[in-house]
């Protein structure tokens, strides 16, 4: 995966509100959408691009300083903030592979504007630790309160995301979540967490 960054127009910059949203980048011909990497008011963009064969994110991760690639307007709703404003005592998030890119979004947004005080668990999820997006990043984080759980299913020091839920055992009574991945790991972390006791109405995603 590489990680990179754009400047964009001023009015673009402005319609970026809320983390989890997502821009269509157009390379090589072909468009798709990425979710934002870097929070709302940073100046310019960032975003995680997983190396496909598939274009454009091929182009996009060989992409030269000063290239331009061609963009949309910031879409979609991004994550549901308002459920932090209730009786929530704890966010958890939940990341698979590329998946960490919105999340980190939300984690920069509630460092810059520290608008509660609601502790923060990442849940990461990766082959091993060679996969970890954003691995320089989290003393940063850990510094301002997130605690970062690494689940790597291909580690025999580590385990997945059911396994680690299941040794540490927090309690979501009082939580509320979000999650970004495949379907099939939002199906799992959906019914791992009602084990936990989260309530349905409290997991979330972007889209
Ligand atoms: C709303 C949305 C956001 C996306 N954001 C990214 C991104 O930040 N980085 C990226 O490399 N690809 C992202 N994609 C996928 C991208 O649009 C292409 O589908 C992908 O480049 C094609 O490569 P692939 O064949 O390996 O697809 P897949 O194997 O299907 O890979 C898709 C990848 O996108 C990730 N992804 C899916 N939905 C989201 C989401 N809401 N936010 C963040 N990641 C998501 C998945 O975790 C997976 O790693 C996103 C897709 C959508 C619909």
């Amino acid at each position: 995966m590489v990680h990179i960054e754009l400047s964009a127009p001023e009015h673009v910059l402005q319609s970026f509100e809320r983390p989890g949203q997502f821009v269509e980048l157009t390379a090589a011909g072909e468009s798709a959408y990425f979710a934002i990497a870097s929070a709302p008011g940073a100046g310019h963009l960032e975003f995680l691009i997983k190396d496909a064969a598939r274009q454009p994110a091929r182009a996009l991760c060989r992409l030269a300083i000063g290239q331009r690639v061609a963009g949309g307007v910031v879409a979609g709703q991004g994550f549901d903030l308002s459920l932090l404003e209730g009786d929530v005592r704890a966010v958890h998030l939940f990341a698979m592979g590329s998946g960490v890119a919105p999340l980190r979004s939300m984690i920069l947004h509630r460092m810059h504007t520290r608008a509660h005080n609601i502790p923060i668990t990442l849940w990461q999820s990766a082959f091993s630790v060679d996969h970890v997006p954003f691995l320089y990043e989290h003393d940063v984080w850990t510094a301002a309160g997130v605690e970062v759980v690494l689940c790597l299913d291909q580690d025999p020091a580590s385990a997945g995301v059911v396994e680690m839920l299941g040794v540490r055992r927090p309690d979501l009574r009082e939580a509320a979540a979000y999650w970004v991945g495949s379907e099939t790991y939002g199906e799992t972390i959906r019914d791992a967490l009602k084990v936990h006791g989260l309530p349905s109405a409290a997991l979330l995603t972007n889209t």
